[in-house]
This record gives C-alpha cells, sequence and structure tokens, in this order.
C-alpha cells in the first residue's frame, strides 16, 4: 500500500537529519519539521491545516520559517504540552493539535505582540471569521471566550457577554491511526 503522487514520502535532510515528508510538504513557503518519532500515518490529519497556514501566509504577507508537527496517536492521558505556541524569535510555530482552530490561534500570535492581550484576541477572531464556518468556527468561538481577551473583543463584537467556554478533551486522547 503505497502513498501516490504528492502524498508519496520522499527522505531529505532537516535541520540536520534525514526524516521523510510527503512531496506536499516540500513544497510550502516554511519547511515543516515533523516531532521526533513522528508516525507517518498523521501526515492526512495534517495535510488541510498546513495548506491553509501556507495559503495565509502569502494572503497575510507573514513570515515563518518552520512549523514542528506531533503526532500522539493513541494517547492514553493528556499531552503535557501545549496545543501550540509560536516562537517569534526564530519564527517558528509548534503545532500539537491538527485542527484548523489551533493554527489560527497561533497565526494571531504570528500578527501581533503581547501574549494573550486584546491585539492577539483582535487578529484571531477576524482570523476565525475569515477562514472558518460552520461547526468549527462555533467551537473556535467557545474556545476562544476561555481567554478574557477574547471576552472583551467578543462582547465588543457581537454586544453582548460571552458564553461560558468549555475546553474540550485532547484532540489525540484515544485517536486511532
Ligand atoms: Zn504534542
Ligand atoms: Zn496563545
Amino acid at each position: 500500500m503505497g502513498y501516490r503522487g504528492a502524498n508519496r514520502l520522499i527522505e531529505l535532510k532537516i535541520a540536520g537529519r534525514y526524516r521523510k515528508l510527503p512531496i506536499w510538504a516540500t513544497d510550502l513557503s516554511f519547511e515543516v519539521r515533523p516531532g521526533l518519532n513522528f508516525d507517518h500515518r498523521a501526515w492526512k490529519l495534517w495535510k488541510p491545516v498546513l495548506l491553509l497556514l501556507n495559503s495565509i501566509v502569502k494572503k497575510e504577507k507573514l513570515k515563518i520559517d518552520w512549523v514542528r508537527i506531533h503526532s500522539h496517536f493513541n494517547a492514553k492521558r493528556d499531552i503535557p504540552h501545549a496545543m501550540g505556541w509560536w516562537d517569534p524569535e526564530s519564527r517558528a510555530m509548534f503545532l500539537c493539535h491538527f485542527d484548523k482552530e489551533t493554527m489560527l490561534h497561533e497565526v494571531g500570535h504570528v500578527m501581533s505582540s503581547g501574549f494573550h492581550g486584546d491585539p492577539w484576541a483582535k487578529a484571531t477572531i477576524k482570523l476565525y471569521l475569515k477562514y472558518l464556518k460552520g461547526r468549527e468556527l462555533d467551537r473556535a468561538i467557545n474556545h476562544f471566550v476561555y481567554y478574557l481577551s477574547g471576552r472583551r473583543v467578543y462582547k465588543k463584537l457581537y454586544g453582548e457577554r460571552a458564553p461560558t467556554s468549555n475546553v474540550p478533551p485532547n484532540i489525540w486522547l484515544n485517536r486511532k491511526p
């Protein structure tokens, strides 16, 4: 059972070590660096997120040097690190959760300064409204109002108090490949 076309894996040297990547992931405006012990079956989960990130980078004229992605199939308990983070010094994005919401949250950091303050919240809600719809958008907004800045921006936008945020279980929990 081989990978065909753009999903075919090729070996290349990334940050000093040989890694296997699908062809589509070698053709983005940033370097993709899978984490150690990355399970290749996770590439299909990452594909829509990374392709969207690539188009946002071009559209919004951002500069991201590389993106680290994880896989944690069959996780039995919560993952002991953040769902994603942005390192402005190395211009690197770290993504653990493979949903678009997490990636857009981090793009909000790329486009603002400070941490989870109002500049981040304003940039992030704009991204959510632009790039998500339906249940994905509802879920992202429900997550967003977990932050005080998110609650302030929500109130300004919708003219009412933000609802209670329900943080969902970790995306990798008991996830089958
Ligand atoms: Zn992780
Ligand atoms: Zn954040």
